[in-house]
């Protein structure tokens, strides 16, 4: 099987089993226990946090560690919800994962407002400056990259609008953390990030929040985390997280993505080369170097490409893991205005940094296989 869905889960590396074998091993404690055992536990985390910190560019006290993004990000939504006046809005980009999205709409309802993206999937600036010279929003929240198209949202320059105004200013930089520098992320109020999308393991990610401030805890029992998220941390799964943050850090250092990203334009200039009627989504747009979405000129049911490249031995997705199984168009291609129809027809390819230039050839063969089989299907 070749794996071509790293967007929704990256197979957990060595160094990252090595790292959670070996503090399961050594580290029993409870870090919160002042015993012995208890303080070399809280020194594996302590040290992860620094770590962590160092990476992103902020205080170690700004991070808390979550089960995952979907936790941080719903942290985030919950405590300006606890925060916020009754008639205060929270924005948040059309294109967001729905852990984002519906814990937004959950909280508030028509006043979770969402800034529109252009049909290259980038937020509207003039959007945002034009509805800030007369509101002020409680939150602002843009994603660092999307996990369907890969497109990269300009979070910089948002962040910058959003100091200007004073309004806080959030993204979910799932996608981007593992894959792209991540100078300048610590600077912003709430980052969130998990592991599983960068070789580290499923169900452990984090939450940076503003510096010297506190959060409204969603999780309450002990005081873990400066009591901000009550349970005890899972030091072994944490220490993983950043054992394998570290190998893509210097991956990152020695530009090795930008090699990837040229096998991954060149697929894609294959790809359109192949199969006259192809397009790239967000392709005129900056994107993550491992991310093709497609929309495909046959194959009018999604699951149509995603079974048959299956069987053809590669693992690909319709869309973000969380909407697979529905055949609603993502709300992702809805929001850049790709018609329902054509929606059914786009398929994400996203590679990891274990991806060869001979998968990318190989899986351009099997398309270009697949869809002879789907035009002949049609035409019987
Ligand atoms: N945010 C983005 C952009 C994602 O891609 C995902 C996972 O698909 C999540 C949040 C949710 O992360 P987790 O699986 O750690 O809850």
């Amino acid at each position: 099987m070749i794996y071509f869905d790293y967007n929704a889960t990256a197979p957990v590396m060595r160094e990252a089993r090595e790292a959670w074998l070996n503090v399961t091993e050594k580290t029993g404690g409870n870090p919160s226990s002042m015993h012995q055992a208890g303080t070399r536990a809280s020194i594996v985390l302590a040290d992860a946090r620094e770590r962590l910190a160092e990476y992103l560019g902020c205080h170690p006290m700004d991070i808390i560690w979550t089960s995952g993004a979907t936790e941080a990000n719903n942290m985030v939504t919950h405590h300006f919800a606890k925060t916020l006046g009754e008639k205060d809005e929270i924005w948040i980009s059309a294109s967001e994962h729905p852990c984002v999205h519906d814990s937004a709409k959950y909280y508030f309802g028509k006043r979770a407002r969402l800034i529109p993206v252009t049909r290259d999937g980038v937020v509207d600036m003039d959007w945002i400056t034009g509805e800030l010279a007369d509101k002020r929003p409680g939150l602002v929240g843009v994603m660092a990259a999307n996990n369907e198209t890969g497109v990269i949202q300009p979070w910089r320059e948002i962040h910058s609008i959003c100091q200007a105004y004073e309004v806080p200013f959030f993204t979910d930089a799932v996608q981007f953390i593992g894959k792209m520098p991540l100078k300048g992320l610590g600077a912003l109020d709430f980052v969130s990030g998990a592991a599983h999308k960068f070789g580290g393991p499923r169900g452990v990610g984090f939450l940076k929040i503003p510096h010297r401030k506190s959060i409204t805890p969603l999780l309450h029992g002990g005081k873990q985390e400066g009591g901000k998220r009550a349970g005890t941390e899972n030091v072994a799964i944490i220490a993983a997280m950043l054992a394998a943050l570290e190998v893509r850090e210097k991956q990152i250092s020695q530009s090795l993505h930008l090699l990837r990203g040229v096998w991954r334009d060149n697929f894609e200039l294959e790809l359109l080369r192949a199969l006259p009627g192809t397009s790239i989504i967000g392709a005129n747009v900056p994107r993550l170097w491992n991310t093709v979405s497609a929309l495909m000129p046959e194959g009018d049911r999604k699951h149509q490409w995603v079974v048959r490249l299956d069987k053809a031995g590669f693992a690909v997705s319709t869309g973000s893991a969380c909407t697979t199984g529905k055949e609603e168009p993502s709300h992702v291609l809805s929001a850049m205005g790709v018609k329902a129809a054509q929606a059914m027809r786009v398929v994400r390819f996203s590679a990891g940094w274990e991806t060869t230039e001979t998968d990318w050839e190989a899986l351009l063969k099997a398309l270009v296989k697949v869809q002879g089989e789907l035009h002949h299907t049609k035409a019987a």
